[in-house]
């Protein structure tokens, strides 16, 4: 089997219809560049959501998992393993904080952190037992269990799939008046994502993130923030909170923190926070695990240079210059942080999942979200020439609708 429409049909046939992915059949990675299975390259302008912060197979994170294959790859939790110490450490440093839960995937580190929030309301906070309410924004995305979705406002994610958990409260993202007003003494914590990525990557209003810190603090409220797809490079600093000078409780990171290796998820917090979770309440088998630690500590020795921030903050104002050129040929607006953009496409012309094929046909990959916004999260080690190269197919496309 070599052509692209048998792998489709291959999987189309045997696996769940929960994606439609666009007709890339892709099986080699470098860098910020894949090929396909007939030998065809295209520049990767999504990074797995940014999963790929460091580009395709990096070297450096490839050695990592490398060394750790050839020695150990899972011990469970039962017993330790000489990674995980080590992993933790260095998170907790990177972010300024004292304690790290490890777990694979985002959504995992999602649902520890609600997890976490609802033990420190009830130990710490002291909220009768089975009271605690966390706040979320609308629009928000956070994963794909049943409780998480159970808070999403997109119809998609949520119809058909209830009951869901109760005890969450939906404000509007970017009015921290609503979020203050939706306080109560059983609220232990507002989660929210810096910046909303599958919403469109959607900035919030200057100063609400200072606000939700300050509303937060002042109302003995955890600040939990979602930077599964915002932090690690992204959007030119380690975390957007720090872009925004906050700093919350609890940080929930995911994606790049496995290289697009393996998937390694964690929250971090400090000792008062994190600390209440006694043994046997939470886990995983896979969470914390050597192979995972190993490629984790690999990716915070990246991070610890500043170069990838650094790289996401220069050629994110490139990308920015250049996407607002496309603005009024067929552009409506352009949302851009470090380097990460989103594209409102005029949805008279073509729906995003239409430009985004026409992108491919052109060898860019890129995805739209909701409707007619493309999303670019190229990863960071993508050159200017290369953002260049995809701004003008992007606007070679706009030009042909
Ligand atoms: N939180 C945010 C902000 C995300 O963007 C995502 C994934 O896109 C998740 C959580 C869920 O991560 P995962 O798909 O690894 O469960």
């Amino acid at each position: 089997m070599d052509s692209t429409g048998a792998f489709i049909d291959q999987t189309e046939r045997f696996s769940a219809h929960n994606y439609a992915p666009l007709p890339v059949v892709i099986s080699s990675g470098e860098g910020a560049w894949v090929t396909d299975v007939e030998g065809r390259r295209y520049l990767d302008c999504l990074a797995a959501y940014s999963a790929l912060n460091f580009g395709h197979r990096h070297p450096a994170m490839v050695a990592a998992a490398h060394a750790q294959l050839d020695r150990l790859t899972l011990t469970s939790r039962a017993f330790g393993n000489d990674r995980l110490g080590e992993f933790c450490q260095r998170l907790a440093e990177l972010a300024g904080k004292q304690m790290v839960l490890p777990m694979n995937t985002g959504a995992e580190a999602v649902e520890s952190g609600i997890k976490v929030a609802r033990a420190w309301g009830y130990r710490v906070k002291g909220v009768p037992d089975g009271r605690a309410r966390i706040i979320v924004a609308s629009g928000n995305f956070h994963g794909r269990t049943t409780t998480i979705v159970g808070f999403s406002s997109d119809p998609d994610a949520r119809n058909g799939f209830g009951p869901f958990a109760s005890g969450f409260d939906v404000v509007p993202y970017g009015d921290a008046d609503a979020l203050a007003a939706a306080i109560t003494d059983e609220t232990v914590a507002v989660l929210i994502e810096p910046i909303q990525g599958e919403a469109g990557v959607i900035l919030p209003p200057d100063g609400y993130l200072a606000r939700v810190r300050r509303i937060t603090a002042e109302h003995d409220v955890l600040f939990i923030a979602d930077e599964i797809q915002s932090g690690l490079g992204r959007t030119g600093a380690t975390f957007e909170c720090e872009n925004a000078g906050v700093v919350p409780d609890l940080y929930l990171l995911g994606k790049a923190l496995g290289a697009g290796i393996v998937p390694v998820s964690a929250v971090v917090g400090d000792a008062e926070v994190l600390g209440v979770l006694r043994p046997g309440e939470h886990g995983s088998t896979f969470g914390g695990n050597p192979l995972a630690a190993a490629v984790g500590i690999a990716v915070i020795g990246l991070l610890s240079t500043g170069e990838f921030q650094a790289r996401a903050r220069e050629l994110g104002a490139h990308l920015a210059r250049r996407l607002q050129g496309l603005l009024g040929h067929g552009v409506a607006q352009v949302r851009v942080r470090g380097l990460w953009a989103g594209v409102d496409v005029d949805p008279g012309l073509a729906t995003g999942r239409r430009v985004c094929e026409l992108l491919a046909g052109r060898g860019i990959l890129a995805k739209e979200t909701h409707g007619s916004t493309i999303r670019l999260a190229p990863p960071l080690v993508i050159t200017e020439e290369e953002l260049d190269l995809a701004a003008d197919q992007f606007a070679a496309v706009l030009a042909d609708l």
